[in-house]
């Protein structure tokens, strides 16, 4: 579903992300398609169209969490809450270890899961850019 969102509101969007996706901290930069302002709680699940609740996500990180809110965590087989970026501390759910994103919870084992963050396509990448310097993960 695509809505309006003024262009105040997705300079703010970009701007406060560095113009990285806020999943996988790929800068805009690095690639032909460019990075889309993101419904953390989608429209359909009465999300707002609000600084809060958005978030600069790449395409795939786009594509592949879609309309989701949460995922069933493969240990506890809990239902799960993905990693919110307003709302919580990306250090405290992931560690980057080389170029691979290790989950220290459950909301980070299920978004790691759903995203595919460490699938080893983006895991290549990752190392480019890490080599490259272009890539920085949240302290
Ligand atoms: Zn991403």
């Amino acid at each position: 579903m695509s809505t309006y969102i003024s262009s105040v509101l997705q300079k703010l969007v970009y701007e406060r992300a560095n113009r990285c996706c806020e999943y996988c901290f790929f800068p805009e930069a690095a690639t032909l398609a460019s990075h889309e302002v993101d419904h953390i709680i989608a429209q359909k699940h009465s999300g707002l169209t609000k600084a809060d609740n958005l978030a600069l996500s790449c395409v795939l990180c786009n594509k592949h969490k879609g309309s989701d809110l949460a995922s069933l965590d493969p240990e506890t087989k809990k239902l799960t809450p993905l990693y919110h970026p307003r709302q919580d501390c990306w250090s405290e759910h992931f560690q980057l270890n080389g170029a691979e994103f290790i989950p220290l919870t459950p909301i980070g084992r299920v978004t790691l899961r759903l995203l595919q963050l460490n699938r080893s396509d983006r895991i290549k990448e990752r190392k480019l850019l890490l080599e490259a310097e272009m890539f920085n993960v949240p302290s």
